[in-house]
């Protein structure tokens, strides 16, 4: 008996995780879902196609706006802030990983820095500033 309520409970530890690990995330208004699936099962009030899309990042320790190189650890936190740049009015989290070096992806432009690419200008992007890849 003793050893099959430690099979539950490493079951459930189990279980715990793997949710955790599939917790992902709508782009545009930052709900979190329990899978891809959950994610399309309900229309979102933020995104230009009414339906939730899916960020398709790496978990990150900072998430960043692809836009004004804001950070937020909190994930909805960040894409539900207004932003200066973004077209939408909302930061938009980066979906790259973390890189050593950047490059802008209409002109070739490289920096270290994320913050310095996004916010120095570019003559060949459509929204004068550097793209990150
Ligand atoms: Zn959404
Ligand atoms: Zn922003
Ligand atoms: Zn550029």
């Amino acid at each position: 008996m003793k050893r099959l309520l430690c099979t539950l409970l490493f079951l459930a530890a189990v279980c715990t995780a793997a949710f955790a690990a599939d917790q992902v995330y709508c782009k545009w208004c930052g709900s979190s879902f329990a899978g891809a699936q959950q994610l399309a099962a309900s229309p979102c009030t933020k995104s230009p196609t009414r339906k939730h899309e899916l960020y398709g990042g790496a978990a990150r320790r900072f998430y960043v706006c692809q836009y004004c190189a804001a950070e937020s650890a909190n994930f909805t936190q960040l894409v539900t802030s207004p932003c200066s740049k973004s077209p939408t009015n909302y930061h938009a989290a980066y979906e790259g990983a973390e890189k050593a070096s950047y490059t802008c992806k209409h002109c070739g432009f490289q920096s270290q820095s994320f913050k310095q690419l996004v916010l120095s200008p570019c003559t060949k992007s459509p929204r004068t500033y550097h793209d990150p890849l």
